[in-house]
């Protein structure tokens, strides 16, 4: 190990790419999808990580993490992730602050990686080479014609599994959510598997009856039906339904996780959002615990050198807004292709970089290499 190979700078930048029409779930609506990048410096090398997050994600990287982390051993990790744990105690330790490790997290990974000349693959450790895929999107704004430019898309990249929004308007058009899901079935062939994501907008009542004409339909997944934070109605659905419950996107920590292992038939996480590959694993250990597999939430450039090492994988969720982004915002993200994510362990670290055409999306830029110890 190089005695260079201290945190010597952080950069952290903001960009908003913009939706080319305006998209909706059941309980949200964005016409942008925001990306935070942070940028670790030690050795002469550098690591790129990022999250979906919002803008103040870079000012927590910038005014609060950035400090317990510079000048700390670049190959330090753990050591490193409880320090910035720590340091937000008075903040609050999930959410937006969360989100902000998790970027630090995988830029530090993969600058571990870049040191030791090694993939993130290498370094995790893998159990396979490819890793599963699902399409998905299916936003409640589109149209039929555009939902089948959707399904259209994913077939392209061999997606055998497929989902999409329902629980419109906070569960209030049902009859509108099966007349969509009748619809994908009807666009695919009859070994796609069916998933919807309702996104927490049921209440208990609607969710079990929109279960039951899911299961007849044959749905296999059944995403946040409600709330995740409902964990004894995911339990009450769990035991009235056929099709699979999932839930874990905005679990940030362990605790989180532990909450919903009993409740769900499959855990997803998030990297971006539950402390990045450091978190990730953690959670998918304790999945594993409960004999559950996990499935990884968007992001896929980034989940897929992590789902490349857990046993206990379903796949990873090849979201179309970031599918569309991360080729927009980095060179080098894994090729989608024959239903899988194929990794390239040839380069270091995760093999991505930011791309200079990406300027064009940047929103802000704080901090500089080295900027911390000049201070
Ligand atoms: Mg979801």
């Amino acid at each position: 190990m190089s005695a260079e190979a201290i945190i010597s700078g952080v950069t952290t930048a903001v960009y908003s790419f913009p939706t080319s029409v305006p998209e909706a779930d059941g309980t949200l609506q964005w016409d942008a999808t925001t990306a935070v990048t942070v940028t670790l410096h030690a050795g002469g090398q550098s690591g790129l990580g990022w999250t979906y997050s919002a803008p103040a994600a870079a000012a927590v990287v910038h005014d609060q993490l950035a400090e317990a982390i510079t000048g700390r051993d670049a190959h330090d990790i753990a050591g490193g992730w409880q320090a910035m744990h720590r340091s937000c105690r008075n903040l609050g330790t999930k959410g937006l602050v969360m989100q902000a490790i998790s970027a630090i997290d995988l830029a530090w990974w993969d600058l571990k990686a870049r040191l030791l000349d090694v993939s993130v693959s290498t370094l995790l450790g893998p159990v396979r080479r490819e890793v599963p895929i699902y399409g998905s999107g299916g936003f409640t704004t589109l149209s039929d014609a555009e939902l089948e430019e959707q399904v259209r898309w994913w077939q392209s990249v061999g997606c055998t599994a497929m989902k999409i929004k329902i629980g419109e308007a906070w569960g209030t058009r049902t009859d509108r959510d099966l007349a969509r899901v009748e619809r994908l079935r009807d666009l695919v062939t009859s070994n796609t598997a069916l998933m919807v994501d309702a996104n927490g907008g049921y209440r208990i009542g609607p969710a079990r009856r929109v279960g039951h004409a899911l299961d007849d339909l044959g749905v296999s997944w059944f995403e946040e039906p409600v709330s995740s934070d409902d964990t004894a109605g995911l339990a009450n659905l769990q035991a009235a339904l056929r099709c699979d419950i999932a839930a874990g996107e905005y679990a940030a920590d362990v605790y989180d996780v532990r909450a919903l292992l009993p409740v769900v038939d499959c855990l997803q996480l998030d990297a971006t959002r539950c402390g990045g590959y450091t978190g990730w694993l953690r959670g998918a250990a304790l999945a594993q615990s409960h004999n559950l597999l996990v499935s990884a939430h968007c992001a896929p450039s980034l989940h897929a050198f992590v789902a490349a090492a857990v046993p206990n994988l379903r796949h990873v969720e090849w979201f179309v807004d970031h599918a569309r982004l991360e080729p927009l915002l980095v060179d080098g993200w894994p090729e989608a292709r024959d239903g899988a994510l194929h990794l390239d362990t040839s380069r270091p670290g995760h093999g991505m970089s930011l791309r200079s055409e990406a300027e064009q999306w940047r929103t802000a830029t704080l901090g500089s290499a080295g900027d911390r110890r000049a201070r």
